[in-house]
């Protein structure tokens, strides 16, 4: 039977944030977009940003582009690109005011103007007082924006392929990518989707980890449809574990619960921050409170029977102030811990929730690989979001920055295809090879019969990275964990799905997705095993220093042969001065 088969000037591969905000960029300019998404648009993971958005907008304390560029960049741990940075931040005030014109529901202040919280890593003065730059649509920002956006493409009639699961790019012989490959989830028809630009938006990869607070969607798909087009991922051992996991299951509590006033307790009822931050405490940077709290508990000051999380403060609050400002985080504590915020305090641990690494683009979105002694354009890729690694966040990202760098950089992927198109009219030849390889991928799903089970692999790997790849990490728990990983890898052609008659089609996704998972975790313990040095999210024992003579530098991990390469940070600034590296304390 023939393959179906559809033309656009750009394909968008996922719907979030990111995804929308390029495509509104093209829709508005006539351009013929298609976004495809597994799942409804309105259920990107965007939806579930509790905290906020950064934007030096000042409208609670003092503020400034420049202080939120400091604080970024040493909230890297200096190993995010300034220029970049300086990009995002000074871009972060407009964002948010586009963002309002298009309808986001922002939380007021009483004078009418946007409410701004604190959050963690946030300063005054470049590095002085605390300050309040996280803009709230209380603590449902995400939902917000994700529904503005996606109403706003709406009307300007961006063609959605909701519930299609992109299978792989499709790429001519000089690596110039074509499309991609796509199958219907509801009947099964693969689909053939060309287009002259195609951005990968397809968010996070938390589901390689067992504790996450990702959806079961973030399986890293865009990142491992990369890989097999040839292209590295960059840092991608950074991966944050955000503080205030519910414990034992993962659900995140935002940050903006100690941004209004929350904090941290062990057993003993200390307020045990005070300890390893004095001056930030509680609203320290995410990877400095995660290894507080796993000290605490291993150190035996942890709670519960099992003396396994620590406290989060909230009742004292008052049941005003937790329903008014917090009324996702009390709904969240009922269900999945059976405990009133707004009474008593939520058992907390950290959880696998951001990956700063990614697909390395420039700030125009467009992926960049190392070519010779420099670098070149992947002709006709894009990437933005959490998929994507400009790099803002370097090793360790800032509460409220995700939402912001989705946004701004986007927008700057659409408008750069929108320049792109008019300079290549036309589309390239189809490549049959690379559609056979990608089909290959889906038929091979066909197969029935006895084998290992999707979900018996998928619990082994998940559990493997986190014993081997969580917040500390030893050559010695890494080495045993890339090993394990490798050879559950190796598993992965004896996998099979049981009787196809019997099955929906998502237990291909799950297959597929399965697949994605693995190639990424992978490149995380690859990458995390080579970098002999602790900075930001990257936490070694054996090697505690930061070593910037030896280690500020990107890592690149390629999918053959599991190699790494490096490559310099640019430390240089679009028009300021550079924030040479200093020892990072709060
Ligand atoms: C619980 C939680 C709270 C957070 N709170 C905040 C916050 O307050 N502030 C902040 O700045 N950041 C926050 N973050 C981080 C931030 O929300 C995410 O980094 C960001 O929303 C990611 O957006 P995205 O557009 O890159 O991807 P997503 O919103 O995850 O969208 C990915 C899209 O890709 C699609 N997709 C994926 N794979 C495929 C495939 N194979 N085929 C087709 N479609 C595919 C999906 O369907 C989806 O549409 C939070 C994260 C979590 C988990």
């Amino acid at each position: 039977m023939a393959l179906n088969k559809r033309r656009f000037d750009a394909l968008i591969i996922g719907a979030g944030g990111a995804g929308l905000n390029a495509a509104i960029q093209l829709a508005h300019s006539e351009a013929r977009v298609a976004v495809v998404s597994k799942v409804f648009p309105t259920r990107s993971h965007t939806v579930a940003a509790q905290g906020g958005v950064n934007a030096a907008l000042a409208n609670v304390l003092p503020d400034s582009w420049h202080w939120h560029m400091f604080d970024t960049v040493k909230g890297s741990d200096y190993l995010g690109d300034q220029d970049a940075i300086e990009f995002m931040c000074r871009e972060a005030i407009p964002t948010v005011y586009e963002l309002e014109h298009n309808g986001v529901p922002f939380s007021r202040l009483d004078d009418g103007k946007i409410y701004q919280r604190a959050f963690g890593g946030q300063s005054q003065d470049f590095g002085g007082a605390q300050a309040a730059r996280t803009c709230a649509a209380a603590d449902r920002t995400g939902h917000a924006i994700l529904h503005a956006l996606y109403q706003q493409n709406v009307r300007a009639r961006t063609h959605f392929f909701d519930e299609y699961f992109a299978i792989d790019l499709i790429r001519d012989d000089e690596g110039a990518i074509l499309g991609a490959l796509v199958l219907e989830i509801e009947t099964g028809e693969p689909l053939l989707i060309e287009a002259k630009a195609t951005v990968l938006a397809t968010g996070g990869c938390g589901q390689v980890y067992r504790t996450t607070s990702n959806a079961h969607i973030n399986t890293g798909d865009g990142n491992a449809m990369a890989l097999r087009a040839g292209v590295p991922l960059m840092d991608m051992e950074f991966f944050q574990f955000h503080p205030t996991g519910i414990a034992g299951k993962g659900m995140l509590i935002t940050e903006g619960v100690r941004g209004e006033g929350g904090y941290l307790i062990n057993k003993d009822g200390e307020r045990f921050m005070e300890r390893y931050a004095p001056n930030a405490k509680d609203l320290a940077s995410r990877d400095v409170v995660s290894r507080a709290i796993v000290t605490e508990v291993k150190e035996g000051r942890g709670v519960g029977p099992d003396a396994d999380h620590v406290l989060l403060k909230v009742d004292h609050l008052g049941e005003e102030i937790v329903s008014k400002r917090l009324p996702g985080i009390r709904e969240s504590g009922r269900i999945f811990a059976g405990v009133d915020a707004a009474q008593e305090p939520l058992p907390v641990f950290p959880t696998a929730h951001y990956v700063m690494g990614g697909i390395p683009t420039d700030p125009y979105g467009r992926v960049i690989v190392p070519q010779g002694t420099g670098e070149e354009v992947v002709p006709g890729l894009y990437a933005a979001g959490e998929c994507a690694c400009v790099s803002v966040h370097g090793a360790n990202r800032l509460g409220g920055n995700s939402l912001l760098d989705i946004l701004v950089f986007g927008r700057a992927a659409g408008l750069d295809v929108i320049e792109n198109l008019t300079a290549n009219k036309h589309h390239r030849p189809m490549n049959q090879t690379s559609v056979d390889a990608a089909m290959a991928r889906l038929t091979r799903w066909d197969q029935t019969g006895h084998g290992i089970s999707v979900n018996a692999l998928r619990n082994e790997f998940r559990k493997t990275m986190e014993d081997h790849a969580g917040v500390f990490r030893t050559e010695e728990i890494m080495q045993e964990g890339v090993e394990r990983l490798k050879a559950l890898r190796a598993q992965l052609p004896e996998v099979r799905l049981t009787d196809h008659s019997k099955i929906f089609n998502t237990a291909r996704v799950e297959a597929l997705e399965l697949e994605n998972l693995v190639d990424t975790g992978v490149a995380i313990a690859c990458s995390a095993l080579r970098r002999q040095e602790s900075r930001g999210a990257h936490s070694r024992p054996d090697h505690p220093q930061r070593d910037d003579v030896n280690w500020l530098k990107h890592s690149l991990y390629y999918r053959e042969g599991d190699r790494m390469e490096y490559k310099p940070v640019r430390t240089k600034p679009l028009t300021v001065e550079t924030f040479p590296p200093k020892e990072r304390v709060y």
